[in-house]
């Protein structure tokens, strides 16, 4: 085994807000939408933020989404969402909804109804993912994946958990079905232990550190940082400096064009300016009011 190295580290940015229910920093916002961090597109991290009791619920209002996958993790709170191929869910703590848009949907994003009523700790994550160009025109499809679905696996001597949503882990398979090979997991490290953790060949790895601090090779990651890792070697080798909450995100890169317009992500111009007249005719679907 031969631990990966660490080629480069982006810091987040402060936070700003997504409609009026998501403080989030965005997590590698120099790297989104390139090569290096295919397949992952994109990740916006809320940190625990309280919101005081409301009637209507904070969030985000209709907005489309074509040719990628939304990856929302809660970690505090509940999210209500619902969308124009007629889906909808209630995620809290501990769950995790993958949406594909892929060739469109409406939809929005609030606070759940009752959750909201009482108020209380919000805290999530979005990732993008990428979808290949034969899929980006696929029908859009809607997993939730709910806290008991997701298999937790317990590290060496109580190095910390690794919670499997997508990949597999020691055994244990995530429940999220993926159109190209990837892992997501939702890590917590325990203070003064350290971990080596197997990445599948061929992937592309990064780690972005939620909360709390973490060494590789000396180096320390805090709350904010995001690892790239080298595309060689097959572990990453991390030490935990205090309990610390964590993703490791990895899977082989799409090797095909990019091309990004707010929400939509295309292989190319012409696709883009199709999506953006395909939203305005109403042809991704319409949200009931
Ligand atoms: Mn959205």
């Amino acid at each position: 085994m031969t631990a990966k190295i660490v080629e480069s580290v982006e810091h987040a940015p402060p936070p700003h807000w997504v409609g009026d229910g998501f403080h989030v920093r965005p997590l590698f916002a120099r790297k989104a939408f390139t090569h290096a961090v295919s397949p992952f597109l994109m990740l916006d991290y809320a940190a625990p933020t309280m919101f005081p009791p409301r009637d209507k619920p904070a969030g985000v209002g209709p907005h489309p989404h074509r040719g990628f996958e939304t990856v929302t993790i809660v970690y505090a709170g509940e999210v209500e969402h619902r969308d124009s191929a007629g889906h909808e869910g209630k995620i809290g703590e501990g769950d995790v909804q993958w949406m594909t848009a892929a060739s469109g949907v409406v939809h929005d994003e609030f606070h759940a109804r009752d959750f909201a009523r009482k108020g209380g700790l919000v805290s999530m994550a979005q990732l993008w993912v990428n979808l290949p160009a034969e899929h980006k025109m696929a029908k859009p499809r809607y997993q939730t994946v709910l806290k008991g679905q997701i298999p937790m696996v317990a590290l060496p001597d109580g190095a910390g958990t690794l919670r499997v949503i997508a990949g597999a882990y020691a055994g244990a398979s995530g429940p999220a079905q993926t159109f190209t090979p990837l892992s997501v997991w939702d890590a917590r490290l325990t203070a003064g232990k350290s971990t080596s953790l197997a990445i599948p060949a061929g992937h592309r790895s990064l780690m972005p550190v939620l909360d709390g601090a973490v060494t590789i090779g000396g180096q320390t990651f805090k709350a904010g940082d995001v690892a790239f890792f080298s595309d060689g070697g097959d572990t990453i080798d991390v030490a935990a400096t205090t309990d610390a909450k964590l993703l490791f995100l990895s899977g082989e890169p799409i090797k095909e064009p990019i091309a990004h317009y707010g929400p939509f992500v295309m292989n190319t111009e012409a696709e883009l300016r199709q999506a953006v007249e395909d939203f305005r005719k109403g042809r991704m679907g319409m949200l009931a009011v």
